[in-house]
């Protein structure tokens, strides 16, 4: 086939129960494709409710002796699942561009990125530490510990398949939490492989269960209304976000809520125009602008605009648009129709409102979701690109004269998740930092993410924190015990 794996059995069309790889049942099988081409690449059984039940049950079941394991035995399966991963990269990233469409070398690192969380929370598991409180009246003293909360629900969009699963699984089955996963019906392939791996690295049968359906909502109402699940971590868009919390309300189950993202690129006038191009380039145009943390929205001061404008439209014109299995590609296609159609909208919208094509503006010859790299000149709040998330190729360059008016540029959105900035005044470095409304901010870089650091936003991009040494956090609680009698 296509995929043209080194270790085929990495690729999976079935679903993970109970240690059990399950086919598809009466209800039938979901389709995968490849969006470079759109042709099938092959399915994965189309489970509903009852099947995740079966996998909360199991979790539930597994739960007592995966968290009664020392926190040693737990980071020796997680450093196996990191090593695996590693010693398959080429053939996950294969499998990865396959059903997602980026460039296979930004899917090599998706992958290394992906591992790094497993090898991340293996070293952290040793380190949930508890505390000794000194009485507050004679002959008692305080314990704090730090447990497991229980069993852990787990939701994933198909822009980073094996990254946002990666980071979820890694920080749950670290802390002693065993897991039901529901990958996006697009991209189920990334998540079954590290099924294949998570078993062959001696993870218990149950501790890692992995649904696939094509039915997101009732699947979603399973994990929210089960009382067995006593956490939901989703990755996924702010509407969906919502409903999931409103879900969970009822049963108040934990939430860890990573959400859309609208990040501000700023330049200023005294930033490094070169550098700013390639941070721009690289926040703006990785996995052709579907990314949660992706600049939305470039602002450039008055006196560099034209200039970086220029730079800017020449780098985007020097991206090589493809298909990632074959050949050295710096964009692929983008995930379906549907993304090709909100992304011609917004840039439908700019144009009524006024804003100029630098370059791009309308779909790649290739044909299919291919979309040609666009840089946008004259952008206002009044489009849409300046509300919402355009998760495309789009670049639209928002004119600014002060550094106050850049701020409240930047944060007059309702989202709050990345934020980046030019420049090379340290004063200015950090009254901006400081003041930008987002969990997350690149100064002087387009790359922010990375295991060790906290990752996650504010306002409108949710909340909870993944990777770093608070990752764990999401996935324990603090017990207190009061010990008396001394
Ligand atoms: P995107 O725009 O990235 O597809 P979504 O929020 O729609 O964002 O999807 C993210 C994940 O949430 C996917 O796995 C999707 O299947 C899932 N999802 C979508 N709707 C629901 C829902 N009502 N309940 C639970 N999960 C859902």
């Amino acid at each position: 086939t296509r995929l043209a794996l080194r270790e085929p059995t990495l690729w999976r069309q079935q679903a993970l129960i109970a240690g059990r790889w399950c086919d598809a049942d009466a209800a039938g099988t979901c389709a995968v494709h490849d969006p470079a081409d759109g042709l099938r690449l092959g399915s994965v059984p189309d489970m509903g409710a009852a099947e995740t039940r079966c996998a909360i049950d199991a979790a539930d079941a597994a739960f007592p002796a995966w968290a009664g394991k020392t926190a040693k035995q737990r980071a020796q399966v997680l450093r196996r699942i990191h090593d695996l991963m590693l010693a398959h990269q080429e053939d996950l990233a294969r499998l990865l561009t396959a059903e997602q469409g980026k460039p296979l070398a930004e899917a090599r690192a998706e992958i290394a990125y992906s591992a790094g969380y497993f090898e991340w929370f293996g070293e952290q598991a040793k380190r949930m530490d508890g505390e000794v409180i000194p009485g507050h009246v004679p002959g008692v003293r305080l314990l704090a510990l730090r447990q497991p909360v229980g069993v852990v629900a787990a939701i994933t969009p198909w822009n980073f398949p094996s990254a946002m699963l990666g980071r979820k699984v890694a920080a749950a089955l670290a802390a002693g939490c065993t897991v039901v996963c529901k990958p996006a019906v697009q991209t189920p392939f990334s998540a079954l492989a590290l099924g294949v791996l998570a078993e062959r690295a001696g993870l218990p049968a149950g501790v890692l269960n992995i649904v696939t359906g094509a039915d997101a909502a009732a699947i979603g109402a399973e994990m929210t209304s089960n009382p067995k699940v006593r956490k939901l971590s989703f990755t996924g868009s702010t509407a969906v976000g919502r409903r999931l919390m409103a879900q969970c309300a009822d049963g108040l189950k934990r939430l860890s809520l990573e959400l859309g993202g609208n990040a501000p690129f700023i330049v200023f006038d005294d930033a490094d125009l070169d550098a700013a191009v390639a941070g721009a380039i690289a926040s703006k145009f990785r996995n052709s602008g579907q990314t949660c943390v992706c600049a939305n929205r470039l602002l450039v001061q008055d006196g560099v605009y034209d200039a970086f404008a220029e730079k800017l439209v020449a780098a985007v014109q020097a991206l090589r648009v493809g298909p990632g299995l074959t050949g050295e590609t710096d964009q692929g296609p983008l995930i379906d129709a549907k993304a090709l159609e909100k992304v011609e909208a917004h840039v439908a919208d700019a144009l009524a409102h006024g804003a100029r094509v630098a370059t791009g503006g309308h779909r790649h010859a290739l044909g299919g979701t291919f979309y040609a790299p666009t840089v946008l000149l004259d952008a206002t709040p009044q489009m849409r690109l300046a509300h919402e998330e355009t998760f495309g190729p789009v670049a639209p360059l928002f004119r600014f004269k002060t550094e106050a008016e850049a701020i409240a540029l930047a944060n007059a959105t309702e989202y709050g998740l990345a934020g980046y900035f030019y420049t090379r005044d340290n004063a200015r470095a950090w009254r901006v930092a400081e003041a930008l409304e987002c969990g997350m901010v690149g100064l002087n870089t387009g790359l922010i993410s990375t295991e060790v650091a906290p990752f996650g936003g504010i306002k409108q991009s949710g909340f909870g924190r993944e990777g770093s040494q608070h990752g764990l956090e999401d996935y324990s609680h603090i017990k207190y015990v009061c010990i008396g009698g001394l």
